[in-house]
């Protein structure tokens, strides 16, 4: 099979470049080895879960998480102020958007398991701006502009190779090899789930290799819960919501109901590091809402829906190395040194190889951009991609 770009990886990177493919009228692939859309970018809905589809059908899209009672478990919040690239999309895709909620006190526990409460809480500035219907919305929007024939969901790149034409890459889907010829081949993968899982023939110089490898694949450590109640209770008692705590399991929890409140939904990042929380993984759900209960009252014991996302569990996401270092900010990997055999035949458009945003949804952006860039206009071919 024949195309003029492979993009690999449909988190946000890969799809803002696709759609951008798409909007030229550009020969394109999209290659995802997950069975949904979004990568990091991930909301769960009360509604029935989304199933898992290797063809990208409503199904693989989850058109129930679209409408207020969908919560995300990877990214929640963008900053217009700082993020220009993130404003602009989420405009031109008239997507609502409303700020993350503030108002009143809130709850401090110490590492001895004390708690403080306050009548004022901390507010970020910039303020964070959340998307109506959660970051799920985003991606549901981008995915609408493609041509679903050029999806290939549950299809995982696993060997790249130059020749004389371009590129060969392999991938696998449902057990079987699926050969592609490309002019290029975008890689919107995290640079060490890329460096660990996909064979290069040749290699990468060995540069290039260790700037990649020195490239943190940002929040692959983390893990997030989300508890939803009928109504956010805590506002009721002038709460924010907020809590900070340095025991844990939980260290800092948000408000993340929708905006017209009419479920109340809590977030939180975990205290605990990846292995402890594998190590306690039986308890978890238990231990969590113990804390929820001492942090917010009895109500908080109660949770409609309760779901943890552990991030490190997932290998698309996160490398052995990301787990055992402190979490940094990538950061250089818009200025990777390609050099020669691969040149413009291989570009990298994940997240952290974006610009000053590297690691966040804007540094996807700007990353996609930074390839686009690099994709010389004029060349429009014929649509040369035969697709089964
Ligand atoms: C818990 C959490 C909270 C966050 N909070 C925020 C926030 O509030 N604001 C913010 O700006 N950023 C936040 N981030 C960061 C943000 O999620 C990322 O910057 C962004 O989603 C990265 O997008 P991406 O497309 O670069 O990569 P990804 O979303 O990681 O997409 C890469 C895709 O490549 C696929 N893939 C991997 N290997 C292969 C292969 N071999 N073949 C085919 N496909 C492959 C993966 O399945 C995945 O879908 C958060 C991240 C997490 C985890």
């Amino acid at each position: 099979m024949h195309t003029e770009t492979i993009i690999v990886g449909a988190g946000l990177a890969g799809l803002s470049l696709a759609a951008e493919l798409q909007r030229q009228q550009r020969d394109y692939v999209l290659i995802e080895a997950r069975e949904r859309l979004g990568g990091r970018i991930f909301s769960k809905t009360l509604a029935a879960p989304a199933k898992a589809s290797a063809s990208l059908d409503s199904d693989s899209l989850d058109p129930s998480c679209f409408g207020s009672h969908c919560f995300d478990l990877g990214p929640t919040w963008f900053w217009p102020q700082v993020n220009p690239r993130m404003k602009q999309l989420v405009s031109d895709l008239g997507l609502g958007i409303f700020p993350q909620y503030q108002s009143g006190g809130m709850v401090i526990q110490s590492d001895t398991g004390f708690i403080l409460r306050q009548n004022q809480s901390w507010t970020q500035n910039p303020r964070p701006m959340r998307i109506n219907g959660g970051m799920q919305a985003l991606i549901h929007a981008l995915a609408a502009q493609l041509d679903h024939q050029r999806l290939r969901l549950a299809c995982h790149l696993t060997q790249l190779e130059l020749n004389a034409d371009g590129v060969t890459a392999q991938c696998q889907q449902d057990g079987c090899e699926q050969t592609w010829q490309a002019q290029r081949v975008v890689i919107a993968v995290p640079p060490r789930v890329a460096l660990r899982d996909i064979s290069f023939t040749p290699a990468l110089p060995k540069a290039t290799q260790q700037q990649l490898q020195q490239l943190p694949t940002w929040m692959a450590s983390r893990a997030k819960m989300v508890a939803v109640y009928s109504h956010p209770f805590w506002r009721d008692r002038q709460q924010s919501g907020l809590a900070i705590s340095q025991c844990g399991p939980l260290a800092e929890i948000h408000d993340a109901s929708p905006a017209d409140g009419s479920k109340g939904a809590l977030f939180a990042f975990f205290h605990w590091p990846a292995e402890q929380r594998e190590a306690q993984q039986q308890t978890l759900k238990t231990q969590l809402t113990e804390q929820l209960v001492k942090l917010y009252g009895p109500q908080a014991g109660e949770p409609e829906a309760l779901w943890i996302q552990d991030w490190a569990q997932e290998p698309l996401t996160a490398v052995a190395s990301d787990l055992n270092e402190a979490p940094q900010h990538p950061s250089g990997g818009d200025q990777l040194m390609q050099g020669e055999p691969w040149q413009q035949r291989l570009l990298w458009a994940a997240s952290e190889c974006g610009g000053h945003n590297a690691g966040y949804l804007e540094g996807a952006l700007e990353a996609a951009a930074a390839c686009l860039a690099q994709i010389p206009e004029e060349q429009t071919l014929p649509m040369a991609c035969s697709l089964p």
